[in-house]
């Protein structure tokens, strides 16, 4: 479970709150119309009353705010410059250089973007191979049950391997390994995996959270 409401605050020897580690740059990637300034907002706050002054540093595409996950502190910089319509080879390629993790961002309702997804996971691996670098595919506005072109697994519903698409009116599921392009799918997603809904604010949080978990566990094995 992702939830991190039941956690109790950490304190340090002397009985302060722990110090957050330095900032983790986390870059949202993903086609557009997928849902990543919709992402952005809720992380900056701008869904919630308008004197939250806990976003540190707001620019337009740009926000750095301090978050509790399982009682302790992070600081998460939130990048939400991906632009597949303008931006060109050598701007995507350094947002796949300078990020400590990553949001990948479809949208259930629009094959073509898991599709872009799959290509973008590619393209990562390509470019951060054995760092071991944090990715979540996010499945975004599974509100709009009823224009949903991806499934995901009935057996497992947290395995991305497992998803399964839409082939075409009638609503025919068809398991993604009897495709071609369904076995690259299995091959290339090697990450975590979340539904979201930026529209019902449902799951957003969760993914920030669990980017940050699975930063400190990196950490960890690090530091033993
Ligand atoms: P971006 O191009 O990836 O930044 O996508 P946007 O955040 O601009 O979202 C594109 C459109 O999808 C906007 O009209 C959003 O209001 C809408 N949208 C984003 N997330 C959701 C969601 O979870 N559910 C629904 N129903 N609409 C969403």
């Amino acid at each position: 479970s992702w939830s991190s409401s039941d956690s109790v605050i950490s304190t340090d020897f002397a009985g302060e709150p722990a110090e957050p580690e330095s900032p983790y740059r986390v870059v949202l990637l993903g086609a557009s119309g997928v849902g990543k300034t919709a992402f952005a907002s809720i992380f900056a706050g701008a869904a919630d009353s308008m004197d939250s002054d806990d976003c540190e540093l707001c620019v337009e595409e740009l926000c750095e705010k301090e978050i509790e996950v399982d009682g302790e502190p992070a600081i998460i910089t939130l990048v939400d410059m991906w632009d597949e319509q303008t931006d060109n080879e050598w701007t995507q390629e350094q947002y796949m250089q300078t990020a400590d993790a990553y949001l990948l961002l479809y949208s259930i309702t629009d094959r073509a973007s898991f599709l872009r997804a799959s290509e973008l996971r590619i393209t990562l691996r390509r470019f951060c191979p054995a760092r071991h670098t944090p990715i979540i595919l996010v499945g975004n506005k599974c509100d709009l049950v009823r224009r949903r072109e991806v499934l995901t697994s009935g057996k497992d519903p947290h395995t991305p391997v497992c998803l399964f698409l839409f082939e075409a009116q009638p609503f025919r599921c068809v398991s993604l390994c009897d495709l071609a392009e369904g076995c690259a799918c299995a091959a290339v997603f090697d990450c975590k995996f979340i539904e979201t809904s930026a529209a019902m604010q449902h799951n957003v949080w969760e993914s920030f959270y669990g980017i940050v978990r699975q930063l400190r566990l990196r950490r960890d094995s690090r530091e033993e």
